[in-house]
């Protein structure tokens, strides 16, 4: 008699691509609860490190209080170190890294090492144009803080909060078109050898984030569902 094979499958492994305004953080949380993912991010990993002191924490901290940028190994240690508690059984969505097609490279050997893959690369993809329309048009109550836009959402009465009745508004110095504008160019000019990246290993999935909130989920949803199984 043989044994049986083992049935319980390898732990997700998915990457999520996407630039500001997005809507990863709201995303990445749907997925956590739906599949019990858990979503790292670089800059929480690297906090939760350098907090729980563990080797590959203080080198972090080392070097971040040297004013130094903490290289691939050490974000690579300490992801390792992550991906092996036990809350991440089911696998981990990782927001922020790679961010290079480099540090994905770095990422498959490290995952290899303890005979894993990449499940899944998503790129949540945005049209350029509306995207800056709705970053560029916003501004909020100065009293309240309730949000407006100049396109989208006017107060009823113009230049009275509905909320609060205030009547001083403020804007946010880097909600412009050309900021706006420059920070997809430059997310678009960092990402595209990335996806370009895992295209080429047949695990990148396109989603339209364009559509509703709702929509997308469900898009981000039956990826996962396919790819995990
Ligand atoms: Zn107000």
């Amino acid at each position: 008699m043989t044994a049986m094979p083992d049935r319980i499958g390898a732990p997700a492994v998915l990457i999520l691509l996407g630039p500001p305004g997005a809507g990863k953080g709201t995303q990445a949380r749907k997925l956590e609860q739906d599949f019990g993912l858990v979503q790292l991010s670089t800059g929480d990993l690297l906090r939760a490190a350098v907090a729980a002191g563990t080797a590959a924490g203080l080198q972090a901290k080392a070097v971040m209080e040297a004013g130094g940028l903490v290289s691939d190994e050490i974000v690579l240690a300490i992801l390792k170190d992550r991906m092996a508690a036990p809350d991440t059984g089911r696998g981990v969505i990782l927001d922020g890294f790679p961010r290079t097609a480099g540090q994905a490279g770095a990422l498959d050997a490290l995952l290899a090492g303890s005979g894993q893959r990449v499940t899944a690369a998503i790129s949540m993809e945005v049209e350029d144009a509306p995207m800056i329309a709705r970053v560029a048009g916003r501004y909020t109550c100065a009293s309240c803080g309730e949000g407006y836009h100049d396109e989208f959402r006017q107060p009823a009465k113009a230049g009275v909060c509905d909320r609060c009745g205030g009547t001083a508004f403020r804007r946010r110095s880097d909600d412009n078109a050309e900021t706006a504008g420059a920070r997809l160019a430059a997310y678009h000019a960092q990402t595209a050898p990335l996806i370009a990246y895992y295209e080429g290993r047949g695990l990148l999935h396109r989603v339209d984030a364009m559509r509703g909130i709702d929509e997308v989920a469900q898009a981000l949803s039956g990826i996962v569902s396919r790819v995990s199984g």
